[in-house]
This record gives structure tokens, sequence and C-alpha cells, in this order.
């Protein structure tokens, strides 16, 4: 690698690892009708139909995670997202606030998208499960299997550009796949809105609570080759 390629890099880990990472964009909650009022058909009609998912997200107890949540959390952001981040389930704080990534994996997922030169609010943010497992603990699959159309309709109101799996569970679940995420990661997939649909692109990566448990510089690096991708297909530059 050249001297300069390599200053390049040191640069771009930099301005990923150590931006300004204060709160950015506006606070955004459950998507309902009025927050869109003024903007254009297509944006209100997305915001209607997924007001209406996170409705029927609200009132779900098709499994037990209905019975001991505080909150669901359907997802947040802009109904017409090009990018779409999909993560695992909601933990303790998003639990309590019924909003995704808003705890200490959310804080990393937002300077990520930061140094990605995009704001929260620019962007989806959602999860496989809609309610919190107790403890934590991984998803079951009769529970991936009765929240998963929540999921599949929201991705088909957006139509993302590329979705960004976050973590093992969530490149699983949507690629119908078992491969380790180590093995997925780096490059672009396939996910189709429908059986008969143009497919679009996903990237998996790994999820944010990893990175902060195994903080190496080579899994930054990792995850911010995969940003990359991403950033370079929706034509975005790196924050300078
Ligand atoms: N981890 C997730 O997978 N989703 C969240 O919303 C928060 C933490």
């Amino acid at each position: 690698m050249s001297v300069g390629k390599a200053i390049q890099q040191l640069i771009e880990m930099e301005n990923f690892l150590s931006g300004g990472f204060a709160v950015r964009g506006k606070n955004l909650s459950i998507v309902t009708n009025n927050d869109f009022e003024g903007k254009d058909m297509g944006t209100r009609d997305a915001a209607a139909e997924l007001a209406k998912i996170a409705a029927e997200v609200q009132k779900c107890c098709k499994c037990g995670l209905g019975e001991s949540r505080t909150n669901a959390v359907p997802g947040e952001g802009d109904p017409n997202a090009e990018l779409v981040f999909v993560g695992e389930a909601p933990g303790a704080d998003e639990d309590q606030q019924g909003r995704p990534f808003v705890g200490r994996a959310g804080k990393l997922l937002d300077d990520i998208i930061t140094a990605m030169n995009l704001k929260r609010s620019d962007v989806f943010i959602c999860n496989i499960l809609k309610c919190r497992p107790p403890d934590n603990r991984d998803p079951k699959p009769d529970e991936i299997i009765k929240c998963l159309p929540f999921l599949q309709k929201q991705l088909a109101i957006i139509k993302p550009k590329i979705i960004v799996a976050l973590g093992a569970h969530a490149a699983r679940t949507l690629l119908n796949n078992n491969d380790a995420i180590g093995k997925l990661r780096g490059h672009f997939h396939e996910y189709r809105f429908s059986e008969n649909s143009t497919p679009v692109k996903l990237m998996p990566t790994y999820h944010p609570a990893y990175l902060l448990r195994n903080y190496s510089q080579d899994n930054r690096r990792r995850v911010w080759e995969d940003m990359k991708k991403v950033m370079t297909e929706l034509g975005i530059n790196p924050k300078s």
C-alpha cells in the first residue's frame, strides 16, 4: 500500500472514530401522519403506511414478548430513506423509550451514520424483532417468524436502495441463510421486497454492540470498509 493511501485510510478511520459525536438531526419518534404535513404525496403515503404498521406493532401479542415489553419499538426515520439499518431486537433502553438504537450501541450507530456524512433523520432504523427479548437473549425462531412480516412490510413501503443488516441475526434472517457474519459481511447480497421484485443491495456488517465488545482496530476498519461500499453505492462522500 502506498504511503498516501495509508495516510488517507488513517484519516478516514480517525474521522470515523473520533468525530464530534453529539446528537444530530431532529429527535425522531415513531412516524405519524402529522410529522409529514407539507411533504410530497409519496412521502405522506409512505409515512401513513408506516404509521399503520407501527400501530399494529404496538398492539401485537403474537408472541410472548408482547407481555413482557414496556414499549414496542416499530422503528423510525425517513419513510423514503435510501438506506435502512436493520438490527436484532430492542434492548433495555429501547424498550423504555419505544425507539430503536438509543442505548450504547445506538450511540455507536449514530457515530457510524455521522461518519457516513448522513444524519439519523436521513435513514430508517428498525429491528428484526419489535419487542425486547428478556435479558437481551437471542431472538427465538418462532418470535422471528411471527415478527418478520412487520419488517418485510416496512421495507416494501420504504423501498430503500440499500439495506444494512447489523449483526448475524439480521443478516441471516433477511438473507435466509445460516452463514457466519464474518463470512457474510464485506460484500453486497440481494434482498427482494417480494418474489418478483427487482433485488436491492444488502450489506451485512458487525452489530454495533459486537463492535463495542470487540473494539479492535481491525473490527472497526472492517465496519468502515463495509460502510464505504454503501456510501459508494449511494454516491456519498465521506465526512471531511
Ligand atoms: N440492538 C439492536 O439490535 N437494536 C436496538 O434497537 C438496540 C440494540
